[in-house]
């Protein structure tokens, strides 16, 4: 096969890039598994904007702190900066953000953020966003998208990709292209406890070691402070950050609080994993209540029923929870 792009994976980078690339280009997606199954449909909690622009340095400054500075300080500006118009542009996809009774953007606050800044629809913010994203891109004539189609090799002379090798009905085939790009997504297949899809292996990782493509902060791996506790064997539930954002609190096996709730996930996750070896337990409690009935009912419907069905009564006791692997964030 010969195309102008090849894009590798179906999760919002891959699908925003479609989006946003000259219709006379031909673009060919493939995706490992559905569509759907990409840790994009997963997310939770929301996506931060910049409000107004006496919003930018503190915002800047969130951001750099929450990455001990270690931050790559352009990239960051990037993101507030196009914040606006990425979400006037998920707007105009049809994306429905949760809005105040006079019809403006509601905001809510997450860990390391000083100000409220995310915007969320319920608490199945990835899904909202990556469905309207997949719709958009399926409508385009100029891309042709083909699922349960792994990416297996890169065609590469010299340090020039030329294309890729795929793998469809158990056969390989190579597909030339002009731009190759990879966005495989993230790593959490590969750890024990995850919150991501068991598929997300690092494929794209793995081929750019092949072919010393160079890679950056592969150390830069986060784990998120509060996932169900279960002793089944599944991907991780998320209890996302939004909810202690919005007051939940961490309690340790005596119902004592032993850490601030809003700080950075790395240092929460930390205190927790102090906590559980103190007390020798292999989770902490979640306690929902502060944030009071109604509120836990309109903002996290997806967690109060997971939790039901997990055995668990978010509006009258604690839930049990645990550090899983979450973000990757090298690549
Ligand atoms: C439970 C959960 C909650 C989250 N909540 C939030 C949140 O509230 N806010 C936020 O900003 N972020 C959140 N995130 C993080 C966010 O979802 C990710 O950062 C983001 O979706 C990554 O997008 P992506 O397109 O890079 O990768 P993904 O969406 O993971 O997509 C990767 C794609 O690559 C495909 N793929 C992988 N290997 C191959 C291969 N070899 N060949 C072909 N295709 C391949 C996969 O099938 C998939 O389609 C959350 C993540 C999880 C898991």
């Amino acid at each position: 096969m010969k195309t102008d792009v090849l894009i590798v994976g179906s999760g919002c980078s891959a699908l925003y890039m479609a989006l946003h690339l000259s219709e006379d280009l031909n673009i060919l997606m493939v995706t490992k598994k559905e569509a759907e199954l990409s840790d994009s449909f997963l997310a939770q909690g929301g996506i931060c904007m910049l409000r107004n622009e006496d919003d930018y340095d503190s915002y800047f400054e969130d951001t750099m702190k929450a990455g001990h500075y270690e931050n790559d300080a352009y990239s960051v500006e990037l993101m507030i900066k196009s914040s606006p118009d990425v979400i006037q542009d998920l707007i105009s996809y049809g994306v429905d953000f949760e809005r105040n009774e006079d019809g403006s953007l509601a905001f809510t606050r997450e860990g390391a953020h000083s100000q409220k800044r995310i915007l969320y629809h319920e608490d199945i913010t990835g899904k909202e966003i990556t469905r309207h994203l997949l719709e958009k891109v399926r409508q385009k004539k100029n891309v042709t998208l083909l699922e349960n189609t792994p990416l297996v090799d890169l065609i590469v002379r010299g340090n020039v990709a030329l294309g890729g090798v795929i793998k469809r009905n158990n056969q390989e085939e190579k597909v030339y292209a002009k731009k190759v790009v990879l966005a495989t997504g993230g790593i959490g297949g590969l750890y024990k406890h995850s919150t991501n899809y068991p598929h997300l292996t690092g494929d794209g990782i793995e081929l750019s070691k092949k072919y010393q493509i160079e890679l950056k902060n592969l150390d830069y791996v986060q784990i998120h402070p509060t996932t169900l506790y279960t002793t089944d064997h599944e991907r991780s539930f998320l209890i996302s950050e939004s909810v202690r954002g919005e007051g939940a609190i961490l309690l340790d096996k005596n119902g004592n609080r032993f850490v601030n709730e809003l700080l950075p996930r790395d240092v929460v996750a930390e205190a927790i994993f102090k906590q559980m070896e103190k007390d020798q337990t292999d989770y902490v409690y979640e306690d929902l209540r502060p944030i009071g009935k109604e509120e836990i009912a309109s903002h996290f419907p997806h967690i109060v029923e997971h939790c039901k069905e997990k055995g668990y009564d978010v509006f009258k006791e604690p839930i049990p929870v645990v550090p899983a692997q979450h973000y990757f964030m090298g690549g």
